[in-house]
């Protein structure tokens, strides 16, 4: 069978000029990156964005995932093409892949199989280098901010109350804390320091929610960075960098077209993590893509307790849209995973099993319906899953009276998601009309934000929290944050924020170990269970896969 990269190559790729000439969109619009990738230059964004909201915003998500992704984006690719050839006009809206994932575990994120975006090399290893725009944004107020403790000048900025990390897109374990300034006086102030991954950086999160230059460079401005000895809040306007952070970020702002393995145009603009970060890609792609398609496919990372919820409570608001429907994909694998089935395993055929790990795909319906939104589940079948598996899932999905489609997307693009389309047109196009809800009021007691994501989405039965987290509480007040909404990072691999319990975990905890401050982005980042901002690399990564030939062809991406 044919590997992601070898059918990528198979296909015979449109002119970018045509794909944004099929979307409304002039060829002296675009910024060209090579023949098939383009940036959409801020006089036709502005244009664009004036426009009414035409399209329907479909939001795909997924049940409690296997480390190796359940198929998201694979699924919203086909969608996409499904709509396609019932011939809609969608545009498929996604994240762009960051490096972690790529030389790590999961692989990169353009999809699979014959549900791809591309080109798929370019896209996953450095696209048109947003990642690096925010990694040097980030850290210009790193650097900016050492500089101040070095120099002494006006702001007693405490070294040992310093907020802001700096930023790398790369997998890296040994970055995570260290000590940085040392050498002698010349050398800068020795502090304690670390890195976080780029996906996971404030300035990812502001890139990702800002309307504009001028709203990114407000937003940027407000960053919280540190305090001073005397316990004042340090800010980025303090330093007086927002400019030059957001200068650097002038050609990240705008959104990124390329087009699928069958043509279906896709923006793909920006790349924040949906358990440390809001997990979406940019407001202005999805709006973009509102105002110049029929339905507007875009998912939400990980699981619907992390980015979906996030992507109601959070992007929709700051975007100004709303979702019409839910996709949830869910798979035989992780369903088996649920019902108790090692993953070393999951390939061997288990239909009980998977009947068993229903409970967890019925708590993510649950879920999606206290937001008022109609549901569809995507059956994302695997080459190898059974009649009697699928057979299993359907037979869940009816018992709590959801729509549902098998989708083989993967195996047949577009084709094979054909009636997973029709289903999800039959159901925007005949359920009534409503906006869809918000988990809670932005105003209410971060406390009892928290608890109610906690409750009503984990299934949680209380929330603790450690004093450092009630430190944090008391700080928020004091600084005024305590009307942002949370966004919450936990782990993806369980409804609780304990990896281990699969299934529908009750009776647990979540315990609240820090909340940060991201007053630029404008949430609070409640940390739960060990959650990580800089991953590390597997004992046996991808990376060790990947090569390229004396063509320049590479191989070992998926
Ligand atoms: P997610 O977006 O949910 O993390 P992806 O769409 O990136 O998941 O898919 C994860 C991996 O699984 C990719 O390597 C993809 O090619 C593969 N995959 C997804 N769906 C299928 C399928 N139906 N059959 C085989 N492989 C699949
Ligand atoms: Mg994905």
């Amino acid at each position: 069978m044919a590997n992601d990269i070898e059918i990528a190559r198979s296909y015979t790729l449109r002119p970018i000029e045509e794909i944004a000439a099929g979307i409304g969109i002039g060829k002296e619009d675009l910024r060209n990156y090579g023949p098939y990738i383009a940036k959409i230059r801020q006089p036709a964004l502005s244009r664009l964005l004036e426009k009414p909201q035409r399209g329907k915003l479909i939001l795909v998500s997924a049940i409690t995932p296997t480390p190796a992704g359940e198929g998201k984006t694979t699924t919203s690719i086909a969608l996409a093409q499904g709509l396609a050839r019932t011939g809609k006009n969608p545009i498929v809206a996604l994240r762009e892949p960051s490096l972690g994932p790529v030389f790590g575990i999961k692989g990169g994120a353009t999809g699979g199989g014959h549900s791809q975006v591309l080109p798929m090399e370019d896209i996953n290893l450095h696209f048109t280098g947003d990642l690096h725009a925010v990694t040097s944004a980030h850290n210009l107020i790193a650097a900016a901010l050492d500089n101040r403790l070095h120099y002494r000048q006006g702001l007693r900025v405490s070294p040992r109350n310093v907020l802001w990390p700096r930023v790398m897109d790369m997998n890296d374990r040994a970055l995570r804390s260290m000590v940085i300034g040392l050498g002698g006086s010349s050398h800068g102030v020795p502090r304690e320091c670390g890195f976080d991954i780029t996906a996971a950086s404030e300035i990812m999160a502001i890139l990702c929610l800002s309307t504009g230059y001028e709203d990114l460079k407000n937003r940027i401005a407000r960053i919280l960075l540190a305090f001073t000895e005397d316990g004042d809040p340090v800010r980025v306007a303090d330093l007086k960098v927002q400019g030059a952070a957001a200068a650097l970020l002038r050609e990240a702002l705008l959104p990124n077209l390329v087009q699928t393995g069958e043509g279906v145009p896709a923006l793909i603009h920006g790349g924040p993590f949906a358990n440390i970060a809001q997990g979406a890609n940019s407001v202005m792609a999805t709006n973009l893509a509102l105002r110049c398609s029929d339905y507007t496919v875009t998912e939400a990372g990980f699981g619907f307790d992390l980015g979906a919820e996030k992507f109601f409570d959070i992007v929709a608001p700051s975007g100004g849209f709303s979702p019409d429907a839910v996709v949830l994909v869910a798979t035989v694998r992780a369903l088996k995973m649920h019902g108790e089935v090692p993953k070393s395993e999951l390939d061997r055929p288990d239909p009980a099993a998977v009947a068993k790990g229903g409970e967890n795909l019925e708590k993510h319906l649950e879920n999606i319906a206290k937001f008022r939104v109609p549901a569809i589940v995507a059956i994302n079948r695997f080459p190898g899953d059974t009649d009697e598996e699928i057979e299993a899932v359907r037979k869940i999905c009816e018992s709590k009276n959801a729509a549902y489609a098998v989708s083989t997307g993967w195996a047949d693009g577009g084709k094979g998601a054909v009636a997973l389309a029709e289903e999800v047109s039959r159901v925007c196009e005949t359920g009534e009309k409503g906006k869809a809800a918000r988990l809670y009021d932005w105003k209410l007691p971060v406390e009892e934000k928290i608890a109610i994501v906690a409750h009503e989405i984990y299934g949680a039965e209380a929330v603790d929290y450690t004093t450092e987290a009630k430190k944090d509480l008391r700080r928020i007040q004091k600084l005024g944050y305590g009307e942002l909404p949370v966004c919450i990072a936990k782990t993806q691999s369980s409804l609780s924020d304990n990896p281990r319990l699969l299934g529908r975990p009750k009776d647990f905890l979540v315990t609240v170990r820090r909340i940060l401050i991201s007053a630029g982005a404008g949430f609070l980042v409640p940390l739960t269970g060990d959650i990580l901002r800089m991953p590390g690399l597997p004992r046996v990564p991808a990376a060790e896969n990947i090569d390229i030939d004396a063509e320049g062809n590479i191989s070992g991406l998926f």
